[in-house]
């Protein structure tokens, strides 16, 4: 494809992506697709010859997008926001064009110093102090092994220069909550923790991990010759939105010497207002952060904050220097190959730096705040009408909620629940997911794509009215 081709098929795709935005509202919010139907409408052999481009786009419009559930669509309510605004895909875009890679600082000096520049932009904008250092990693999931590994090697005085966790005298443990996410428990296990040292912390009466409970866990654990190595909380857990105490936690944390990693992917954005900030009080006593700006704060997937108070451990743990890679400026500069796992870097801070000039902070804020007051909106509907219930706190956007109709409990109940979200989701009006909490089913409601406005709330919640207590039929007249 030459330059003046690219010009071409990129407008036509650019209107594409402008018209799918523009007329979303109108399409099935999930996708209605059977599995492996797709893959029926595709060769099994690549072509043998180049075929024409336009032919392409078309068949991404005709095979592809029918089958895509719709994370933009302005009643998208599932899992969480992935909010993919228009300015942030032309940071992709852009990032994808020039085409560069961030191996060191020399291979393109750019892309790492913008990378400086947009990670302390977000670490004042979340409000934390000028102790942190920021660096994007792709995923949470990424950026919670390497604090498990960084937390290994701190407790282990540096094991892996030596004979690693194979020649350690005792087991380190590691101390999450049963509502962490599974990331969670992938990194401790990928980390070098087995199960049988990965400790559950119980939870209070609204799923906080309990710092009295951690205490107790990690005096007996050293009683007993283990070595407590990492807490991992969490400010905003998957299921309910829930808020561990990090002040509470940083106490345990400072007093045993253990490292304290906060995983606040989903929440973290709303830390951008002030008036949110409480819900992660004692955040300065924690040892790492995760805030994956590829959430509800709007930058597309996948930029993943990663903040860390002493950049120079994690430099050490991650640190690889082969010649071909060393470079005059070294002394001078941040290689970024040394601040998590991977070598190649994409630009990922043009599609933060785009959004955040574009929004400006208060154009984000107000978004944010836009959506925290729809969640109490909905919140207050639900908890008003006869026969639903709000089954958690509502701290932030999210709204976990149950129809509990006279009569119904236990598996009876959750067979109601399930039966009535699929109603919902099948019918496309809205995408709803259903989780457990507390052994039961219940519904969360997630607010927070960049177009729901109040109207469609509303309209998820007379959807949800509908196939609860209208039955099967009532959702889609
Ligand atoms: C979304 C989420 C994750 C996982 O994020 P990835 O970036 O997809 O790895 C981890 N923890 C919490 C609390 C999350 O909300």
């Amino acid at each position: 494809m030459t330059p003046d081709e690219f010009r071409a098929h990129g407008h036509r795709l650019i209107d594409l992506i402008a018209d799918y935005r523009e007329t979303l509202a109108e399409r099935p919010v999930m996708a209605p697709t059977e599995p492996g139907a797709v893959r029926a409408l595709f060769p099994s052999e690549p072509p043998r010859d180049p075929e024409p481009f336009d032919q392409v786009i078309d068949d991404l419009q005709s095979l592809v997008m029918p089958s895509l559930s719709h994370w933009q669509h302005p009643r998208f309510f599932g899992y969480f926001p992935a909010n993919s605004l228009l300015s942030g895909v032309l940071g992709d875009l852009a990032s994808t064009g020039l085409g560069v890679l961030g191996l060191s600082w020399q291979s393109s000096p750019a892309l790492t110093e913008l990378e400086d520049v947009v990670t302390d932009w977000m670490r004042k904008m979340l409000g934390l102090s000028a102790a942190w250092s920021g660096v994007i990693q792709d995923t949470a999931s990424t950026s919670t092994l390497v604090a498990l590994i960084c937390a290994r090697e701190r407790a282990t005085g540096f094991a892996l220069a030596r004979g690693g966790l194979q020649a350690e005298p005792s087991p380190l443990t590691v101390y999450v909550s049963a509502q962490s996410h599974s990331s969670v428990d992938k990194a401790a296990l990928l980390a070098g923790w087995g199960r049988d040292t990965v400790r559950l912390v119980p939870c209070n009466g609204v799923h906080a991990m309990r710092p009295d409970a951690l205490e107790a866990m990690i005096a007996e654990d050293r009683r007993a010759g283990l070595r407590p190595a990492a807490i991992v909380a969490t400010t905003g857990t998957t299921a309910t939105t829930a808020i561990d105490p990090v002040a509470g936690l940083a106490d345990v944390a400072v007093r045993h010497g253990v490292w304290l990693h906060v995983d606040a992917a989903m929440a973290g954005s709303a830390m951008v207002l002030p008036e949110m900030r409480h819900l992660w009080d004692g955040i300065e006593g924690a040892d790492s952060i995760v805030v994956n700006a590829h959430k509800w704060l709007g930058v597309p997937f996948d930029c993943s904050l990663y903040y860390v108070r002493e950049p120079e451990h994690l430099m050490r743990v991650m640190s690889t220097n082969p010649s071909f890679l060393q470079s005059g400026a070294d002394g001078q500069v941040r290689n970024l190959r040394d601040w998590g796992i991977p070598l190649g870097r994409r630009f990922r801070a043009l599609k933060l730096w785009f959004l955040i000039r574009e929004q400006g902070i208060e154009g984000l804020a107000a978004r944010l705040r836009r959506d925290l007051a729809n969640a109490a909106w909905l919140a207050g509907e639900v908890a008003a009408a006869p026969g639903w219930t709000v089954v958690a706190p509502v701290p932030l956007q999210t709204v976990c909620v149950r129809h509990e109709p006279a009569g119904l409990a236990g598996d009876a109940l959750d067979a109601h629940t399930r039966a009535w979200a699929e109603r919902v989701n099948r019918s496309g009006a809205a995408y709803l997911t259903p989780a457990t909490i507390d052994g039961r089913w219940m519904v969360r409601v997630s607010v927070g794509a960049e177009p729901t406005e109040r109207a469609d709330v509303a309209a998820v919640w007379a959807a949800m009215r509908a196939a609860a207590e209208g039955g099967a039929e009532a959702v889609n007249a």
